[in-house]
């Protein structure tokens, strides 16, 4: 790690848009650094099964997680394992700032620090992630087919998702802690048309359950009446909102009210040289492979915008 020089290129994130930025980037003989604070691969690294990334029929999210990593490495990319703590807009270079203090310079940088699905914070939920836990249905529904699923949450996230996994599983209960959805008009209709997903009002859940085979029933609690009940099930997807990870965005740049970045066609933000990638960009999917194309587009317009700053910083050179 150089804090002296300048780097072409520094991308703060190591999930699969920011591998997938490396790569390009090393391919285009940038001098690029990426940060990431813990195990490479982010919420891919936490996903069980994978089975939509094209190409690879079925891997394990660590696994794929780690032939990403592998696969950037190999162009030789630096990977530094520490916390930004700051990335600060400069005219000259932008500065990243980590947690023991020291700053990397770069001419462009990438963001690509994800976003967090929010917690039931329950019994159960964290223990059987993977298991019958799921916070994506296009990632995991697959696994659920024929088979009994609950869902948690009345906004459009879960009504979308339960309208996705009816197409898949043999009954969908979708658990709402009032008597009315949050979802938008359309949505609530797709849901009463849909015969398959049975509404369950009024109700939390308390934990999930689990046997050998993974999660096995869900104790929901009525909110109005106090009762509690056992609802067997497979699966339990939640769907209570999800935040971006936009805490390193420098002030002034662009965000939509639900705070993911706006950026133009290339990934790039209103801060010329700031681009960011990945579910904290707005975009219609949050995917693994829209993760990964995020990254290439970035890297290969930074590659263009690094070129130009230099070419007209030797040019002023000449004119010294
Ligand atoms: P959301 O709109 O915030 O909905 C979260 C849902 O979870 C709400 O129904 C909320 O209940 C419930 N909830 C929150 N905390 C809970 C808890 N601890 N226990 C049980 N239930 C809980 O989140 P979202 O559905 O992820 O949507 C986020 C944003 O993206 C929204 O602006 C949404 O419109 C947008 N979005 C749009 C589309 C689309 O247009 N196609 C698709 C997906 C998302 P209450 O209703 O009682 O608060």
């Amino acid at each position: 790690m150089s804090t002296s020089e300048i780097y072409d290129l520094i991308i703060v994130g190591g999930g699969p848009g920011g591998f997938s930025a490396g790569i390009y980037a090393m391919r285009a003989a940038l001098k690029t650094v990426l940060i990431e604070k813990g195990a490479p691969g982010g919420q891919m690294a936490m996903s069980g099964e994978v089975e939509n990334y094209p190409g690879i029929e079925r891997i394990g999210g660590p696994d794929l997680s780690m032939q990403f990593h592998q696969h950037a490495l190999s162009y030789g990319l630096e990977m530094v394992f520490s916390e930004v703590k700051e990335v600060e807009p400069g005219l000259a270079y932008h500065s990243v700032h980590l947690d023991d203090g020291s700053v990397l310079k770069g001419y462009a940088v990438i963001l690509g620090t994800g976003g967090s699905s929010h917690k039931l914070n329950i019994p159960g939920e964290a223990e059987y992630y993977g298991q019958g836990v799921s916070y994506c249905a296009v990632c995991d529904g697959f696994f659920f087919r024929n088979k009994t699923v609950v869902v948690i949450g009345g906004g459009d996230s879960a009504a979308e998702e339960s309208l996705y996994l009816a197409k898949l599983a043999k009954q969908v209960y979708m658990v709402h802690r009032r008597d009315a959805l949050r979802a938008s008009k359309i949505l609530q209709q797709r849901i009463k048309a849909e015969c398959k997903i049975e509404m369950i009002w009024d109700s939390v859940p308390v934990a999930i359950n689990a046997n050998e085979q993974g999660v096995s029933s869900i104790e929901l609690k009525n909110v109005k009446t106090g009762q509690h009940q056992d609802l067997q099930t497979d699966g339990v997807f939640i769907f209570v909102g999800f935040s971006p990870n936009n805490q390193l965005v420098p002030s002034g740049i662009h965000m939509n009210a639900n705070g993911y970045v706006v950026t133009d066609d290339k990934c790039e933000t209103n801060i010329p040289g700031i681009y960011v990638i990945g579910d904290l960009r707005q975009k219609y999917a949050r995917q693994i492979v829209i993760a990964a194309s995020d990254g290439c587009t970035a890297a290969l317009a930074a590659a263009h915008y690094v070129e130009n700053r230099k070419a007209a910083e030797s040019d002023s050179c000449q004119l010294v």
